[in-house]
């Protein structure tokens, strides 16, 4: 890369002056100033280099600047750059079927939002239109967007600032082996344990005044927890038992992430509506959808479906979307994070749990992987408390500087680092960045006892 630390300098005044950013106190950030990207890697104006170990926020997953996908932007908005959504246009309607060509079961209608949060908003929307019921079951543990009913389903502290007793959501505990809520020593019983909670929670709260129960596929921010085998069953079991609506959120968990076209497919299981956002384009343009299934899109066949978006499929998003999903068909993506998962990253992430008294438990699959860091391997007490900000989250911190000063830019959330590159990364790629995290965890050995 080159430099340019004078240009770098203005994009970082600019952005200081006028850029309010999310989830941060304004005055205590730093945002680095970048000044390209391509691949794997990004880099500032001072010449330094980073892998990319957090694919942005979780949706590069052919990694930047892919080519064909930036010429079919270019191809699209030298054509049609914009449409209103009530008319059928090519893009639209090609991204549309790619999508529901690859969703599970009978997930066969689109409808497409911004992003991920809105998605999530449609969808349970959909789901108390279809049951006429008002509540809505989520998990502790859990992250589904930054909207008002979004932020309200989500199960971390993010949450409490706009927490609102109306939203009708109740919260429950989904199965985490490692930190069980129910004193489960085996995945079989961690299993079990949280079906029969969950159907307590049903009981209690009314099996007739819940319209959906939603959680993460594998939850992703939240600590990429992927569920015990039967778990997600035994969740579609409950729900046709008592009529509540099955909502997978696959914003950050579909497109490739988990070494499938959909978690979902993991686990042989369909929902009846599933979120989408994130890798659908690798986010190179805003998009996200429901993908809804044949009883709910009944529903709203001869009745007005109540909800709707100005740029509810944007050609130059769709464009986007159909670009990615052909070059993850033609380049084998999905089937490279599987294999490069399965094949160099699980083995060499064990490998650092055992060298490193500060991984407490590695797990995931595909290219979604967590690192949860601990004062204590017996204990299990975490290297930061739950929700540690300023001195209390320096162990984390100073991980996270080692990563970036060995060239690896991390994603951390509380006392985890995530290993999520882009689903394209190659195995050179991939070495080099678990070399940088493996010198980077020798720093977080040094806050263990
Ligand atoms: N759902 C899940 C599982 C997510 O991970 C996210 C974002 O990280 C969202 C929903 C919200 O998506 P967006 O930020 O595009 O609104």
């Amino acid at each position: 890369p080159q430099t340019d630390p004078q240009a770098g300098a203005a994009v970082k005044a600019a952005d200081r002056a006028h850029v309010f950013h999310s989830w941060s106190a304004q005055e205590l950030i730093d945002p680095l100033a970048v000044a390209g990207a391509e691949g794997s890697y990004f880099w500032d104006f001072d010449g330094n280099r980073y892998l990319d170990f957090t694919s942005g926020l979780v949706f590069t997953n052919i990694g930047y600047q892919h080519p064909k996908v930036v010429a079919a932007i270019q191809e699209q908005a030298a054509s049609m750059t914009t449409f209103a959504p009530a008319f059928a246009v090519e893009a639209r309607s090609e991204a549309a079927r790619l999508i529901a060509e690859r969703t599970p079961g009978d997930l066969d209608k689109i409808f497409f939002t911004n992003g991920g949060a809105d998605a999530v908003e449609h969808a349970l929307r959909m789901a108390r239109i279809h049951t006429g019921r008002p509540k809505v079951l989520s998990a502790y543990r859990s992250y589904h967007g930054g909207t008002q009913q979004a932020i309200n389903l989500t199960g971390d502290p993010r949450r409490w600032a706009s927490d609102s007793g109306a939203a009708g959501v109740v919260h429950f505990w989904a199965p985490f082996l490692y930190r069980s809520r129910f004193y489960a020593e085996t995945e079989q019983q961690e299993c079990e344990r949280a079906l029969e909670h969950l159907e307590t929670t049903i009981a209690f709260e009314g099996p007739g005044t819940i319209a959906a129960i939603i959680l993460e596929t594998v939850p992703g921010t939240a600590g990429i927890m992927v569920p015990p085998p039967g778990y997600l069953a035994g969740v579609r079991e409950l729900c046709d038992k008592y009529g509540i609506v099955f909502i997978l959120d696959e914003v950050m968990a579909g497109f490739g992430r988990t070494g499938r076209w959909f978690a979902a497919d993991l686990f042989d299981v369909v929902p009846d509506l599933m979120t989408f956002a994130k890798g659908v384009n690798s986010g190179y343009v805003p998009l996200g959808g429901v993908a809804i299934s044949g009883r709910i899109a009944e529903t709203f066949g001869k009745r007005a479906y109540p909800g709707g978006l100005t740029y509810s499929g944007h050609p130059l998003a769709c464009a986007a979307a159909v670009a990615t999903i052909n070059v993850m068909a033609e380049e084998s993506v999905v089937e490279n994070a599987a294999e490069l998962g399965a094949s160099v990253v699980e083995p060499a992430l064990r490998r650092l749990a055992e060298r490193h008294p500060s991984v407490g438990e590695v797990r995931g699959v595909g290219m979604f992987w967590a690192l949860e860091l601990v004062r204590n391997k017996d204990t299990r007490e975490p290297l930061v408390p739950y929700n540690a900000a300023g001195e209390a989250a320096a162990p984390m911190a100073a991980f996270a500087a080692a990563a970036k000063a060995n060239g690896v830019w991390p994603f951390v959330n509380m006392n985890r680092t995530h290993v999520v590159p882009p689903c394209n990364v190659t195995e050179a790629e991939l070495k080099e960045g678990l070399a940088a995290l493996d010198a980077a965890l020798s720093v977080a050995d040094e806050y263990t006892e």
